[in-house]
């Protein structure tokens, strides 16, 4: 039988962050991905926007990551010459309520140290952004736009510049805890093996519970239900009409369905929410009337035949459709009780931009161990 120092399960941005930072701590570390190549899941169907952590309630860990990743990341993406753009987001306002909305995300955002918000009236906002239909709204100068795709591929070259082992189409079956950590029993393209390894990292991302779930003597009160929501995006042709991001207030357990832009400056709008009981990337066919009715709340002049349905995501959400926010759940031996398991339920938005503080915070619970 193998041996390995860890096993992370999943090869999205988080097991590879994770890989990165624990292939520079240990000698034998390997992923395996189910799929036939990393980051085909969550991680390469999202906005992907470095958020500046402006709406997650104080001390959680969603506002703690965020905050400390989004500069992680942007310092990352300078060292390793990986596409980003610091485009700023506005998050805009219609009418004296909402106002009142975004005054409470400003002290929010102050809360979690995010203290370059600038409050921008609506004569300003003409000025800056003309497309725009906003009465008030709070710039974000620190948020901005990655490339994931690039962004993932450097996160594996350096795990494997540090000896790690990726292993595409392998997908964990169990594992067991031994003395010296796990036998990890793995189906490689239909065939079976197992290995031992000292850690074993539950990155699974939609699968996170399942796989939870096969890990034997694991209690069931720290398996964690995940709900999955799907987001839907619609891109929009031609030049956009915005320079920077423009977000709605949040809303429907959602950021709203905003305007970004890629790197390559394409425009898309969404995501919205929709929660679903089988994990399918299905592109419902009445969505653009939703769309253009929200959308049109802060861009009137939309042209509709612009709007085409463009791609799908689903969130790993904690929280159901009724309940209240849910932060990451980050799991170690301190809670359930096994040594050398870490399991991340609930990765959801903002997981991307606190990708490398979670691995940060991983490397140093495994120190413990
Ligand atoms: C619509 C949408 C918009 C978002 N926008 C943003 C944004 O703008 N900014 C931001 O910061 N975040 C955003 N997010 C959140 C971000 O995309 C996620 O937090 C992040 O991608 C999660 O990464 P992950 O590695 O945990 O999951 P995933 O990317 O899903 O990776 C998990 C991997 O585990 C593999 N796996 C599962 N089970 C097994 C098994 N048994 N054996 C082997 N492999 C297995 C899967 O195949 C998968 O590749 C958004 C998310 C969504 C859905």
């Amino acid at each position: 039988m193998d041996n390995v120092d860890v096993v992370i399960i999943g090869a999205g941005v988080i097991g590879l962050a994770v890989a990165a930072k624990l292939s520079q701590q240990f000698k034998d570390v390997l992923v395996i991905e189910k799929n036939k190549s990393f980051g085909e899941e969550t991680s390469s169907r999202n906005s992907e926007v470095i958020h500046a952590g402006i709406y997650y309630p104080q001390a959680s860990l969603k506002a703690k990551f965020c905050v400390q990743g989004k500069e992680l990341l942007y310092q990352y993406c300078h060292e390793r010459h990986i596409p980003v753009n610091r485009i700023g987001k506005l998050v805009v306002a219609h009418g004296p309520s909402e106002e009142k909305v975004l005054e409470k995300t400003l002290m929010a955002a102050k809360a979690n140290g995010v203290n370059d918000l600038i409050w921008l009236d609506n004569s300003t906002l003409k000025q800056l952004e003309p497309n725009l239909r906003a009465s008030a709204a709070l710039a974000s100068p620190s948020t901005g736009i990655i490339d994931s795709h690039v962004y993932m591929q450097s996160l594996l070259a350096q795990a494997q510049e540090n000896n790690a082992l990726f292993v595409a189409q392998t997908k964990m079956l169990n594992a067991h805890p031994c003395q010296t950590g796990f036998k990890v029993t793995l189906d490689s393209q239909g065939e079976q093996l197992t290995l031992q390894s000292k850690y074993l990292i539950n990155c699974a991302g939609l699968h996170s519970e399942f796989v939870a779930k096969t890990i034997q003597g694991l209690d069931k009160s720290y398996i964690e239900k995940l709900h999955w929501c799907r987001g839907h995006y619609f891109s929009y042709q031609g030049r956009s009409p915005f320079k920077q991001l423009i977000y709605p207030i949040p809303r429907d357990n959602g950021l709203g369905i905003h305007a970004s832009l890629d790197m390559a400056g394409q425009l898309k709008f969404g995501p919205d929410t929709q929660y679903i009981d089988k994990l399918d990337y299905n592109f419902p066919v009445n969505l653009k009337e939703k769309f253009i009715e929200q959308v049109s709340q802060y861009f009137p002049d939309i042209d509709v035949d612009k709007l085409q349905p463009a791609y799908s995501g689903i969130r790993p959400k904690l929280q159901g459709k009724a309940d209240g926010f849910r932060d990451f759940v980050i799991q170690t031996a301190e809670t359930h009780k096994i040594k050398g398991l870490i399991n991340l339920f609930g990765i959801d938005s903002p997981g991307l931009t606190s990708s490398l503080a979670i691995a940060n915070y991983v490397a140093e619970k495994l120190k413990f161990v």
